[in-house]
């Protein structure tokens, strides 16, 4: 049936009406006073959101545009950068710093795993001569669900006193607790289509002024990502270059909104929205990748053993309208992952625990009471 698929993947997610409404309208000129009046308060709540008062500067680009960015600007070739990688998308930041010949040392777990704080303390630490420029974190991995302990990690990096903190926070931003300025990260990278509740096109880049510093010292070729002139045309509510401005009027609703909800309240919704969908993944006998002491609010990563991953979301998609994420690399085929970020509701997570639980029917899953998943996610629903 048409216009009835939910997207339960972990980006591109739902996006509100009042948000598709704004992004219908007919665009205007960037460079007039009313799109600078939107520029201004766009901005402010982007800081907002990101509990800082650092530069927040707005790119047209996917996530991964941004966290090019963060490395170009502030880092130079031959740096010594420690790289957590236990998942697709740390392995990604160990990509960009090769790309631009930095001395990568990575710090890897396990993907489901994460990383181990102990690894960074000892060699930061032990790094006496400040040769670290800057340690760089995925802190909710989406490839797994893992949610990296960010806030540990942060403080070594401040004890170490001279590396940067360069973080990405796709799918943390909007979706958990994320205080820039309280844990003192340096470079926060994050992209629209994830807990925005908007379409993909833009990223976002919070810069600290110890990492403008490193700005000044930064040679690396740049020049559409140079963020400089990001920084100039944002103190005049403007951006250098043309911005997708139906974006921007739609990221302005979704903005509001988010500020009607409230930071806790967000929070809140993806923490109760993620242990209730646990909970109903474990009533059905499917083991979860991540640990129950180290998962991300904004996806569930699923690793069934007696079915095949692919002919779950199959049937999911098929008879449900409903679109789980599968594994990536060496995952492909072994997991699957369910979406909850962004614009996401309780009775959204019952839907997908329900029509997974009709799926396993589907392909031969015995159970004793009809309503194992539900059941399990609503007590939590009604106690989280
Ligand atoms: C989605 C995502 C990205 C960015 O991917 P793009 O396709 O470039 O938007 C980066 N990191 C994480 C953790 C993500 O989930």
């Amino acid at each position: 049936m048409q216009d009835k698929h939910m997207l339960m993947i972990p980006g591109p997610t739902p996006v509100p009406e009042q948000v598709l409404l704004a992004l219908a309208k007919h665009p205007i000129g960037h460079r007039s006073g009313d799109f600078s009046k939107i520029m201004a308060e766009v901005t402010e709540n982007l800081k907002w959101l990101h509990q800082t008062s650092n530069d927040l500067l707005v790119l047209t680009a996917s996530g991964t545009g941004a966290m090019e960015a963060g490395i170009i600007n502030f880092l130079n070739a031959g740096d010594r950068v420690l790289v957590g990688s236990n998942g697709k998308f740390g392995d990604r930041w160990g990509k960009i710093c090769k790309a631009y010949n930095m001395d990568v040392d990575l710090v890897t777990a396990e993907w489901g795993q994460p990383l181990d704080t102990e690894v960074f303390r000892a060699k930061l630490e032990a790094d006496t001569e400040k040769q670290i420029k800057a340690v760089i974190i995925t802190h909710s991995e989406t490839s797994t669900g893992v949610l990296n302990d960010l806030e540990t990690i942060a403080k070594y990096v401040k004890a170490h006193g001279e590396a940067l903190t360069i973080v990405d926070a796709v799918t943390s931003l909007g979706a958990v607790n994320l205080p820039i300025d309280e844990w003192g990260l340096d470079v926060v990278g994050s992209g629209s289509q994830k807990g925005y509740m908007l379409p993909p096109g833009l990223s976002f880049l919070s810069v600290s002024a110890r990492a403008w510093q490193a700005y000044e010292n930064c040679t690396t070729p740049r020049f559409y990502f140079d963020l400089g002139p990001y920084r100039k045309s944002a103190k005049k509510d403007t951006t250098p270059f043309t911005p997708p401005v139906n974006l921007i009027f739609g990221l302005q609703v979704a903005l509001q909104m988010m500020k009607q909800e409230g930071l806790e309240s967000i929070f809140a919704r993806h923490l109760r929205i993620s242990a209730a969908t646990r909970a109903g993944v474990k009533a059905l006998g499917l083991p979860l990748l991540a640990p129950d002491d180290a998962y991300s609010t904004a996806v569930t990563a699923v690793a069934p053993t007696e079915f095949a991953a692919e002919d779950i979301r199959k049937i999911m998609n098929k008879r449900f309208d409903i679109s789980l994420a599968g594994g990536q690399d060496h995952l492909k085929g072994k997991i699957f992952r369910i979406g909850h970020l962004g614009f996401v509701s309780d009775r959204d997570i019952l839907t997908a625990l329900s029509s997974l639980e009709a799926t396993l029917s589907e392909l031969g899953y015995q159970n004793g009471s009809s309503a194992t998943a539900v059941d399990a996610a609503t007590k939590v629903l009604a106690t989280v």
